[in-house]
């Protein structure tokens, strides 16, 4: 069973214990996951403490991952030419030429960027390995509240979910 605890994202203190297997945990994994709430949307990260070794196993890309991550890449890039060049012939502007290439240039990247970035955090991971998803998994964001920035974080580990309850309520 898994628990959930609720708390100020910018307060929330882990302790140095993995969340896997409650070992001195010397490493941190980041999570990450996004949250949009009508046209807002907010990226949400939580370093997480764990084991070497257990932050090995969180960090393994298998070939499935990997190549997609690659691909992300391509595919960003060819999106990004593409907005680049549409933007440069269709936009019709008093501007000088240097302008609107340095805008379409810059377009073009911010395309890249969104193209590759949501097949790097949405597509890429859910090509993980099993036991490397399962590491991921051990504490994931589920809710995230803007008003007083509240995480909620749901540990598969009960006894982590305790352990950081303690370390928040003691304050
Ligand atoms: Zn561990």
């Amino acid at each position: 069973m898994s628990k959930s605890i609720l708390f100020p994202l910018h307060e929330l203190r882990l302790p140095p214990t993995c969340v896997i297997c409650l070992s001195p945990a010397p490493k941190r994994y980041p999570i990450q996951q996004v949250f949009t709430y009508g046209r807002r949307s907010h990226t949400i990260t939580v370093e997480v403490p764990m084991c070497e070794a257990h932050f090995n196993t969180a960090s393994y890309k298998g070939p499935a991952e990997k190549a997609t991550g690659c691909l992300g890449v391509g595919i960003g890039i060819l999106a990004g030419i593409f907005a680049a060049i549409i933007l440069f012939l269709r936009w019709e502007t008093s501007n000088s030429l240097i302008l609107k290439l340095l805008f379409s240039a810059l377009f073009g990247f911010g395309i890249f960027a969104i193209v590759w970035w949501l097949i790097a955090i949405l597509i890429a991971p859910r090509l993980a390995v099993p036991e490397a998803r399962q590491a991921r998994n051990a504490v994931r964001i589920t809710r995230y509240v803007p008003e007083g920035q509240l995480v909620q974080l749901d540990f598969v580990n009960e006894q982590v979910a305790l352990l950081v309850e303690q370390t928040n309520g003691s304050s």
